[in-house]
């Protein structure tokens, strides 16, 4: 199914590799979660964005009590024939032409800190991306200043915390935004190699993967709150393993990806409409004198 118009909706969910091998959201069979459309095509200035679905979740499950419209998009908008570093824009491009305010980001990630196990569920509180992402959203140097500070949502981050805490199996951990975690980001998709794990630790940052600092940086850029949904499948021990040792940890995928999975449904209903918080304002017009005078 191909259309040309996304529809209005406030809420999204980013999916990714947490989601991997299931589909989101049939496979969960949640109560009161509907898939309104499924395999939408939209068009961007960049090309097509493929494997869109549209979510509706019922009034008796939203925060406010109605009816929420919830986009989705298949692990970022890549493409399933080549690598993409520009699906990122086609899909925040179209979540703002949908006027969506808040976003939920799913991922798996490897770890930077022993402490911090494959199966822990790990929200950000700050992003380390050197470079940030090529392929900006904004129409130029001039019209917005866009802050580095609270890039993860305050509010966001605690009911997801919240959603996690509920569901995610006890003998694994949940980090919350008291534990001040930093995602680092590589572009992939080769995974990191033990002198990059080094160098991102010494850096500051607690755990890395390949998607969630461009995407921070985006709903940043289209003034949305966001927060990640995420959990690590690569245990900062396993880099340094012998060759023959999996870095990717065995099961640990198919293990959680359906709880992880109900976790971003679960926070994308508990959402505040309005929140309260700053995230918004944290993308600033620049006078026009900037650009006009020269
Ligand atoms: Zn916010």
């Amino acid at each position: 199914m191909s259309t040309r118009s996304i529809p209005p909706a406030e809420f999204a969910v980013v999916c990714g590799s947490a989601n991997w091998g299931l589909r989101f959201p049939e496979d969960l069979e949640e109560p009161g979660v509907a898939v309104v459309a499924r395999d939408l095509e939209f068009d961007t200035p960049w090309g097509p964005s493929r494997d869109w679905k549209i979510l509706e979740i019922d009034g008796s499950k939203t925060a406010d009590g109605q009816k929420r419209t919830v986009l989705t998009v298949f692990s970022h908008g890549w493409p399933l024939d080549r690598i993409d570093h520009e699906a990122n824009r086609r899909v925040f491009w179209l979540l703002q032409e949908a006027g969506v305010r808040k976003v939920i980001a799913c991922s798996t990630a490897g770890s930077l800190n022993r402490a911090i196990q494959e199966r822990d569920f790990v929200i950000t509180s700050d992003i380390l991306e050197l470079t940030q992402t090529q392929h900006s959203l904004l129409p130029s140097r001039f019209r917005y200043d866009c802050s580095g500070k609270q890039l993860v949502c305050p509010h966001c981050a605690a009911v997801m915390e919240r959603s996690a805490k509920a569901l995610w199996p006890t003998d694994a951990r949940v980090f919350g935004p008291r534990a001040q975690l930093v995602a680092a980001h590589a572009w992939g998709p080769r995974l990191t190699s033990p002198a990059e794990i080094t160098a991102y630790r010494t850096l500051g940052a607690d755990f890395i993967n390949h998607s969630l600092a461009p995407e921070a940086t985006l709903a940043r850029e289209i003034g949305a709150c966001f927060v990640n949904c995420a959990f690590i499948t690569a245990a900062f021990q396993n880099y340094f393993a012998p060759p023959e040792v999996n870095v990717l940890g065995e099961g640990v995928l198919s293990d959680m990806k359906f709880t992880a999975s109900r976790i971003a449904l679960h926070a994308i209903a508990a959402f505040e409409s309005d929140s309260g918080c700053l995230c918004a304002s944290l993308r600033s017009l620049q006078p026009d004198s900037h650009a006009e005078r020269r």
